[in-house]
């Protein structure tokens, strides 16, 4: 049996939880969201880096302004690359024009950026947006 933790979507609190076969939603044991709601999750500074540093399964960061042309073209495809990639990889998004701290501490200096984790170390990073098949592509390489 696999044990995983994992840092819930909604409430920000870590979950132990077994990974079971039959495809039932995981509810957090705080709030009873979902934890393997795949949507691309929209975080903060702090949800970010708990996020990052607390997760078991690799995470995905895009950060992004509302005003970058090239990051508002990739937001269909990185929606849909996330839905495959339930308890296997957290899609997040972070605006570095509210949220400065992560993308300070990474060295963001173009957007968009878009940070790959694991255990909390980066494993690489991509400057220019991406199809949903690349971003597939690359969500696989982690697992
Ligand atoms: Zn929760």
């Amino acid at each position: 049996m696999q044990i995983l933790k994992v840092v819930c979507p909604e409430c920000n609190s870590l979950n132990c939880i077994t990974i079971q076969n039959n495809n039932e939603p995981i509810p957090c044991s705080q709030c009873q969201a979902d934890l393997d709601d795949p949507f691309p999750l929209e975080v903060t500074d702090e949800t970010c880096t708990s996020n990052i540093n607390e997760n078991d399964i690799a995470v995905l960061v895009d950060f992004y302004s509302t005003t970058c042309g090239p990051c508002m073209s990739m937001y269909d495809d990185y929606e849909d690359a996330a839905l495959g990639f339930a308890l296997k990889v957290r899609f997040l998004k972070i605006n570095a024009d509210k949220h400065q701290e992560v993308a300070k501490k990474y060295g963001v200096s173009s957007l968009p950026t878009i940070i790959a984790f694991k255990n909390g170390e980066e494993v690489n990073r991509v400057t220019n947006p991406l199809s949903q098949v690349q971003l597939s592509l690359w969500a696989d390489s982690l697992l």
